[in-house]
Order: structure tokens, then sequence, then C-alpha cells
């Protein structure tokens, strides 16, 4: 028998729940063993439902491809059959999704969810294991307050502000005050799902507008450097964010060019090169089977970082940075780049769950 822990994906049949099932097939702790999506693909194989929409080349893995699927509005569906599931939920209404996000909690189900629903609720951690994994703190004071004992819910933020959250957080940690931030974001097509924007509205195009990205990026970085208080997240409050985004015909990767202002004490460039190639952080440190071993990869050329050169370093979770040079309204500027639907979704949420297990809440 199996010793790995179940895994259940909400929203299976999604971009983000097909590359769960993509990235999870060889993983060495977790194995997918329940998928849940809307009412309209339940009680069918989920090779029936998604052969025609898998987004990821070759075959859907055997080990789901005959797995029928469930209904994720009836949670009760998913007990027995899995320790914890990933939420991949695209519901009506956030106050819809956070209900059943805390429905499966309530069943002893802990929630790992890439939806944006509970972001903001203070005792739920909004993860990047690389920034801010004392945050995990926080689930003690979530699991009282509704009576959990082995349910939780912890989530991840948005895809928009993966390429550059990990290496400004690096420059302030090596004790650079960052007081402002500009970020223009260059967005791939799969960050709106499937079949996401129409293509006659994508080719030949950029886009610039995607609904609540901005407020979004401007947002969430915030509480990613938090601090835990009296079991909640207390927001940073020491940086000004001010966010562009567009959507552009990238298929994945999502690019953002980013002016930093510091505080009075200013990094040479060559000291924010050496900061950035030897930040580790602790799931480097617990060596999780989906750490990159180099969180970031500083590249030289004068033209790089590119989604299709660069979004696949150390399985899409290394985020790239390039174009380092001084910026003459802000301190610097650079480049960075990340694989939105692996750092971005599904594969930040395994990191994340491979936190949770290192830390003891998935026994
Ligand atoms: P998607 O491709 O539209 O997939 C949505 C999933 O939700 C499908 O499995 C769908 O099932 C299911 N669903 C829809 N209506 C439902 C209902 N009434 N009841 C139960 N299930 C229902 O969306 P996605 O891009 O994978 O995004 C999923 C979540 O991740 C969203 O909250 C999104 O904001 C977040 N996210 C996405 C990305 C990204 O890069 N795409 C990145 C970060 C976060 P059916 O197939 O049966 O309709």
């Amino acid at each position: 028998m199996s010793k790995k822990i179940p895994v259940g994906i909400l929203g299976a049949t999604g971009a983000v729940g097909q590359n769960y099932i993509y990235l999870l097939q060889d993983h060495p702790w977790f194995e997918v063993t329940y998928v849940a999506a809307s009412p309209r693909s339940a009680g069918k194989a989920y090779k029936d439902v998604v052969e025609s929409k898998w987004l990821h080349g070759a075959n859907i893995p055997a080990g789901v491809a005959n797995l029928v699927i469930e209904d994720a509005n009836d949670p009760k569906k998913a007990v027995g059959k899995c320790r914890f599931v990933f939420s991949a939920l695209e519901l009506d209404s956030k106050d819809e999704i956070k209900a059943l996000e805390n429905a499966y909690a309530d069943l002893g189900i802990g929630v790992v969810s890439n939806a944006s629903a509970h972001r903001w609720t203070e005792n739920v951690p909004m993860m990047i294991p690389e920034i801010n994994a004392d945050h995990l703190a926080v689930i003690d004071a979530q699991k009282k307050q509704h009576g959990w004992d082995k349910g939780f819910v912890a989530v991840k933020p948005n895809c928009s502000i993966q390429s550059y959250m990990i290496p400004v957080y690096a420059l302030m940690k090596a004790g650079y005050e960052v007081k402002r931030m500009f970020v223009t974001t260059m967005q791939a097509v799969s960050g709106a799902g499937y079949p996401g924007v129409p293509s006659l509205d994508m080719i030949d195009n950029v886009v610039p507008y995607i609904g609540g990205e901005e407020e979004k990026t401007e947002k969430e970085p915030l509480k990613i450097f938090g601090k835990v208080e009296g079991g909640k997240i207390v927001n940073f409050d020491g940086l000004k964010v001010s966010a562009q985004c567009n959507r552009v015909p990238v298929i994945d990767g999502h690019t953002a060019c980013v002016s930093l202002e510091f505080g009075a004490k200013k990094p040479s460039l060559a000291e924010i090169e050496k900061i950035w190639e030897d930040f580790r952080g602790v799931p480097q440190e617990l060596d999780l089977p989906f750490a990159p071993k180099r969180p970031i990869i500083v590249r030289h050329e004068p033209n790089r970082p590119q989604p299709r050169r660069d979004r696949n370093e150390d399985k899409g979770m290394a985020v790239s940075v390039g174009r380092l040079r001084e910026c003459p309204i802000f301190d610097i500027r650079f480049v960075g780049l990340s694989h939105n639907t692996v750092r971005g979704a599904a594969g930040g949420g395994i990191l994340n769950a491979e936190l949770l297990k290192a830390k003891g809440y998935l026994a």
C-alpha cells in the first residue's frame, strides 16, 4: 500500500487543477486520490472530461485518468479519500469559495488554496515559503477560532507578484529598506484560466487591463512582508507599491519591470547581484522536493530573462532576474520573470503543502 499522503484537487479540470495533476504525478510525498469540479463534470471519468482540453502535452497521468470526478460543492464526498485538498476553484463569488474551503476544513480536511477568497482573512497565511514560512504559526489561532482539529486553510498569493517578491525580500533581509516600488507586469494568457482570453483579443495585441490585478499587486506584498502578532498577520506598512498590469500574447511566464527606491542605505549593483545569488530560504534549508536549489537566478545578458527561454528554470520554480541597472528616478531597476502556472500557481501550492508537512501540519 502507498505510504504517500492522499491528496484531492478541487477544480481539477481547470488550468491550475490540470497543472497540479501533471506536477504531482511522481511526487515523493503526495498522491492524487480525489478529483472534484463543477456539477457539469461530476460523475464522469476525469479523462472523458479533460482529454480534449488537456494542457500538458502527452497523456493524462494514468493514476488520475480513470478517477471519477466528484462535485466540489459537496465536501462530505472527500472524507476518507484525502488528507488535504489543493483548491483551484473558480466560482461566481469569493464568499462562496471561502465558505466551501471552510467546510472542507470543518470536516478535518486541510485546504491549500490558489483562490483569492481567503487572502485577506487575518489568520490565514498567504505564503511564499522563502519569505514568510513563520506565518504558518497563525494556523493555530485559526484552528482555535473554528474548533478545527486537522482542518486548516493556507493560501498562496497572486501569480503576478512572484517574479520580484523573493528578489525584493532578499534585499530587505540583507538590511536594505525598500520604500517604494514601481511595477509594470506583462502577464501570460494562461493566467486567465481555460479557455481564457479570446484569441482574437490577444493575437497581435496587448491588453492594458486585468480585472483586480493591480489592486492585488499593490496590496498582497504588504501581508506577505507582515509579521505574526496575537494570532494574526499584521501588514507591513513601510512599503508603497504602484502597479500597471498588462496581458500579453505569451502562453506561460509573467514578466515584470520593477524600479525600487531604497531608504538611506543603498546597495551597489554588485552587492545586489551577490545578495540575489547567495539567497536561500527555509524551503532550501529543509530541502523540500519542489524547492528550487537557487530561488533567484541572475542573468547577465542584456536581453534576458525571456519567458520562452527562462520560465522553466529549476522545474519552473526559480525566479529569473536580469537587466539590473541604476534608475534615474528611483535607485535601481530590473526585470523579473517567473512561471505563472508553476511557481505562480500549482508549483507554489505544492511547495506550501511541502512546508506544511515538514512543519507537522499534515500529520
Ligand atoms: P479555470 O481554468 O476556469 O478552472 C476553474 C475550475 O473550477 C474548473 O475545474 C471548474 O470545473 C471549477 N468550477 C467552476 N464552476 C464551479 C462550480 N460552480 N462548482 C464547482 N467547481 C466549479 O480556472 P484556473 O485558471 O484554473 O484558476 C483556478 C483558481 O486559481 C482561480 O481561483 C484563480 O484565480 C486561481 N489562480 C489561477 C492562476 C493561473 O495562472 N491560471 C494563478 C494563480 C491563481 P468545470 O471544468 O467542471 O467547470
